[in-house]
């Protein structure tokens, strides 16, 4: 693959699976072992675009389509001033 990292210029990228989280209005998708392609030097995350549309489709199905989530967690919810 030849590309440059956007943000530091380098070009060495190892490939890796992440947990990926996904955010609209307020409501959440975590997606686990999402294949990605990370930047050695400033550990920046690139996604391919069909991963990442795959990902919002799944999204809509289960908030807009009923499907139901292999798994579901409570997440806390804090603001910083007040901790
Ligand atoms: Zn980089």
């Amino acid at each position: 693959m030849n590309k440059i990292c956007n943000f530091c210029g380098h070009k060495i990228f190892r490939k890796k699976q992440v947990q990926y989280i996904y955010k609209h209005n307020e409501r959440f998708l975590m997606v686990n072992d999402v294949p990605c392609e990370e930047c050695e030097y400033c550990g920046e995350q690139y996604f391919q675009a069909e991963v990442l549309k795959k990902i919002e489709q799944d999204f809509q199905d289960i908030y807009f389509s009923g499907k139901k989530a292999k798994k579901e967690v409570k997440v806390p919810i804090e603001e910083f001033v007040e901790i």
